[in-house]
């Protein structure tokens, strides 16, 4: 399926003052309620990805392991999950990171990912950065390779997908929100 931008760009919807005033939410949910839509979107990386030497996906809970999924099903490659705290078993390591208000803290089960292994690290969205570059982080610890970034939404006034190419690691993002 042929990608439209224009397309894909109306099913994000803003929602003005969510979850609290001054943030304009981009809500994703639209996209998952569009089987044209969700294929579009899929195919986006579908068609980035298939040719590359990416070995492992790995992805943001919650919103992130949406489209992540079905990428690593259509691609066959393994899907690494990045959990907040305290819902994966077994032997973990995690990073705490910044959120506007307050902290957060991401976890990686340690044989999920090895030396050698060319990671894609997918989120629905980019803002401060600060949830990717946590991942990052647990992913190199491990000894991987993060080649790409990917997520759907980037908000570049907020700087994150500045910060992550500043590790010189490459952001591949659908739709920009100046
Ligand atoms: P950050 O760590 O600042 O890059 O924030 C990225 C994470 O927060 C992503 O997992 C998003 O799901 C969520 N997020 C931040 N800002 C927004 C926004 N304006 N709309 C929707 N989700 C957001």
């Amino acid at each position: 399926m042929l990608y439209d931008d224009f397309y894909v760009k109306s099913l994000i919807r803003t929602v003005d003052d969510w979850p609290k005033p001054g943030i304009s939410f981009r809500d994703i949910t639209p996209i998952f309620t569009n089987p044209k839509g969700m294929r579009m979107v899929v195919d986006a990386y579908v068609h980035r990805y298939i040719d590359s030497d990416i070995t492992h996906i790995a992805c943001i809970d919650a919103r992130g392991f949406l489209i992540a999924s079905v990428l690593a099903y259509e691609l066959r490659k393994p899907l690494v999950l990045i959990r907040k705290k305290g819902k994966l078993p077994g032997e973990t390591i995690s990073q705490k990171y910044d959120l506007e208000y307050g902290s957060a803290e991401l976890e990686i089960q340690v044989d999920s990912v090895k030396p050698g292994d060319n990671v894609l690290l997918f989120d629905d969205l980019i803002a401060t950065g600060g949830t990717l570059v946590a991942a990052i982080s647990l992913l190199q610890s491990q000894g991987a390779t993060v080649k790409e970034t990917a997520a759907i939404i980037d908000l570049p006034d907020l700087g994150g997908s500045n910060r992550i190419q500043s590790l010189d690691i490459p952001v591949f993002a659908l739709a920009a929100y100046e």
